[in-house]
């Protein structure tokens, strides 16, 4: 290969590894290796259920170029965590139990006192450093529907409100066009406190902040998590795979049905991705009985 197609290839894989489609070297290994056979727990890949549905084209969601709070692929371990899930049937679960799924669910445990316990000065990891507001969550404490982004961005840190700049716009416009309200949602994030120019959080970062998302999952009990972003999904799944892989396919986790899509921040530099993140909205409405927003 001469040097300009080789310059040429890696600087798409390095974008291709910033939206989180990565490793590529896993994919061309894949078919090769031999599954594992020591654990008994079925891989992430074996535990891929159908494929999904044809539907019908997104509604026109406008937007604009915009710097994204990019979705990359986490470094991590394949994930034992949660299982993937068809439609109607659910598949056999892992015989290992995640750290998730062995963490006990606090008994009377409510939003108020998982924000108590993060405290209104929390200084558990370096994020604390350069914030302004803790990003707790927004909407309906009863919520069946929750999305979990990544952080939040400058506009979040300022507000105190998560997804209130122009990601958080377009996915106000998605909220609603699935014939809900933003306020019949909850919105979280998986760090509350915001990455310095927007990087991705760091592992220690979200090892950390996750207990208190899960937490709040707990609290909330939704019918259906939505992970916006491969950050998201990469933390409940507990998974280093690219979001592209799994996208639009269901998991359990915690009882829960979890779905992920790509980040709405993604969408603004990519319009033609949100064919795929209406498919995999519609298939929430789906399970969640609704019909989408007349125009
Ligand atoms: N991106 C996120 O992941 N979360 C926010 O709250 C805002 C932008």
């Amino acid at each position: 290969m001469d040097s300009s197609a080789r310059g040429k290839l890696e600087a798409w894989l390095h974008y291709a590894d910033d939206l989180g489609l990565g490793p590529f070297y896993l994919d061309r290994a894949a078919p090769q290796a031999a599954p594992p056979e020591s654990s008994g727990a079925p891989s992430f890949a074996e535990r891929r259920v159908g494929t999904p549905p044809e539907i019908s084209a997104p509604p026109s969601i406008s937007s604009s170029p915009v710097v994204p709070a990019v979705a990359r692929g986490l470094s991590g371990v394949p994930p034992p965590v949660s299982q993937r899930v068809g439609t109607s049937a659910f598949v056999p679960a892992a015989p290992a139990p995640s750290l998730f799924e062995s963490s006990d669910r606090i008994e009377n445990d409510t939003l108020d006192r998982v924000r108590a316990d993060i405290g209104p000065n929390c200084t558990r990891c370096k994020l604390h450093k350069a914030r302004t507001n803790i990003v707790f969550g927004v909407g309906n404490p009863r919520a069946q529907l929750v999305f979990v982004g990544e952080g939040p961005g400058r506009d979040e840190d300022e507000q105190g409100e998560p997804f209130v700049g122009r990601a958080g716009k377009l996915l106000t416009q998605m909220i609603e066009a699935m014939g809900l309200r933003r306020q019949d949602v909850y919105i979280c994030n998986v760090v509350k406190c915001r990455p310095p120019e927007n990087r991705l959080p760091e592992k220690d970062e979200i090892a950390t902040c996750s207990p208190y998302l899960i937490r709040q999952l707990d609290v909330i009990g939704p019918k259906v998590i939505c992970c916006l972003g491969a950050c998201s999904a990469q933390t409940l799944l507990n998974t280093n795979q690219g979001i592209s892989r799994y996208r639009g396919e269901w998991f359990d986790f915690r009882g829960a049905k979890l779905i992920a899509t790509y980040h709405p921040a993604y969408l603004l530099r990519n319009p033609n991705a949100k064919s795929d993140v209406w498919k995999d909205l519609q298939k929430v409405m789906a399970v969640l009985g609704l019909q989408p927003k007349r125009k």
